[in-house]
């Protein structure tokens, strides 16, 4: 039964990539009551991705990575309040407040506020560049061309984003220092043994990765900045960009009254109160993993798709989603395509199956007391998208290897 009709007003807060797809979800379901979106940002919905690839190699400007098409009618049917910020939300009574006071009255609330980037306490806090939005490209663009040539862009942090903006600024020909704090990359995400399995990889592409780093300050003007580490070394920068993770959008929710912990807690249809749902991002929901139920969030452009597909239908139709959620992600990094399915855990075990390090193409096969909870890849996609099939179903490891979908 559809939990909405021709007179109900949807209010979207967050206009990134969850809120604009469930506006075309919506529609794309036959939604015909209003739609409002409301955005801090100036930018109609746009993709962040290639800000860290395409745009910051400089393949594509800025304005390609837009999500409205000019042509677009669900453009042209929704609301919009751009560069507006919400500040409240009144739960039972279903209203937004916005930073000019202004109310919207709804019958449905989807909260899409996604996060910002994490920002490090330093004295050159202003001029250290973080990479979320569009702004934040502009800007690091502007001073990449205006930087001195001769000295080394500081990258702090060697998680997937560090990873991607390091291989950018190489192609680009500029000499890349990465500091990481941990002693390997990647290993609270992919574990340590497949950590030790990508260590090479920055070497290999000519960028020079430090570990057990840690930043005790960046001093200093854009352009000409010194980055102190603790063991007393100093490092004179060009430019400095710190991905050091995100902090979630959720300060306007302080005193709705919404269940806050480690993002907004929702169920497996994604409501967070009667009418209130939350997605993408900043959404905490109930997932059914392979080894039984989990509240996750995960920051990952398939799932912010998923979830806006999984809200309209919840809404139109009254039904849950088509098929269980397999979060993938992918990463552009030092010339490798990395690319994961499942929601692993770092201590899960971890198998090589297909490929070899050698040739850095291979497939690795994560599983939790003998139940295939994730699989890796790196610059092996066939093998990754045609082995799925174990894990769109709970999959032993014994059945994964007598199946062994990677060798078709
Ligand atoms: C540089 C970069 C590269 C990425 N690369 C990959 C990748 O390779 N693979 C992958 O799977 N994922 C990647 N991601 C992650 C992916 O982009 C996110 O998962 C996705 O953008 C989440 O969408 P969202 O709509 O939940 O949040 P967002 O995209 O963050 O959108 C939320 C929007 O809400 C706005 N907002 C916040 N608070 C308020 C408020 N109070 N009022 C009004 N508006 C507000 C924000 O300004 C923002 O515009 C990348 C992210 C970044 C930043």
């Amino acid at each position: 039964m559809s939990l909405v009709d021709r007179d109900s007003a949807v209010v979207i807060v967050g206009a990134g990539l969850a809120g604009w797809r469930l506006a075309e979800a919506l529609r794309h379901e036959g939604f015909e009551g209003r739609v409002t979106i409301v955005g801090d940002e100036v930018h109609e919905p746009y993709d962040r991705p290639p800000l860290s690839k395409q745009v910051l190699v400089g393949k594509w400007d800025l304005a390609r990575t837009t999500l409205v098409r000019d042509d677009s009618t669900v453009a042209n049917s929704v609301e919009w309040r751009l560069g507006r910020r919400a500040v409240a939300l009144d739960v039972a009574g279903k209203i937004v407040t916005l930073d000019d006071g202004s109310r919207l009255d709804a019958t449905h609330v989807a909260i899409a506020t996604g996060a910002r980037a994490r920002r490090l306490t330093l004295s050159a806090r202003d001029d250290v560049h973080t990479i979320r939005s569009r702004d934040d490209l502009a800007k690091l663009l502007t001073n990449l061309e205006r930087a001195d040539a001769t000295r080394p862009w500081v990258i702090i942090g060697a998680g997937f984003l560090g990873a991607e903006v390091a291989t950018a600024l190489r192609t680009r020909d500029v000499t890349t220092v990465v500091l990481e704090v941990a002693n390997a990359p990647l290993a609270g995400v992919v574990g340590p043994q497949a950590a030790q399995w990508l260590r090479r990889l920055p070497d290999d592409f000519g960028v020079n990765l430090r570990t057990n780093q840690q930043v005790r300050d960046v001093r200093g003007a854009s352009g000409a900045l010194v980055v102190e580490l603790e063991n007393g070394e100093n490092i004179d920068a060009a430019g400095v960009v710190a991905c050091v993770g995100s902090e979630l959008e959720l300060g306007w929710l302080r005193d709705s009254g919404l269940r806050i912990d480690g993002g907004v807690v929702v169920d497996a249809n994604l409501q967070a109160a009667n009418d209130v749902a939350a997605l993408g991002d900043v959404a905490r929901f109930v997932w059914p993993g392979p080894t039984g139920e989990e509240l996750i969030r995960v920051e990952h452009w398939e799932v912010a798709n998923f979830h806006a597909a999984q809200l309209a239908r919840f809404w139109t139709q009254g039904v849950g989603p088509e098929r269980v959620l397999v979060p993938y992600f992918w990463s552009d990094q030092y010339g490798k395509k990395i690319q994961m399915l499942g929601h692993p855990r770092p201590d899960d075990e971890v198998t090589l199956v297909h490929g070899d390090l050698a040739s850095m193409k291979w497939l690795a096969l994560y599983t939790r007391h003998d139940v295939v909870t994730g699989l890796l890849a790196v610059s092996a996609p066939r093998a990754l998208m045609v082995s799925k099939v174990l894990l769109d179903e709970v999959t032993s490891r014994d059945d994964a290897f007598a199946r062994a979908p990677w060798n078709a």
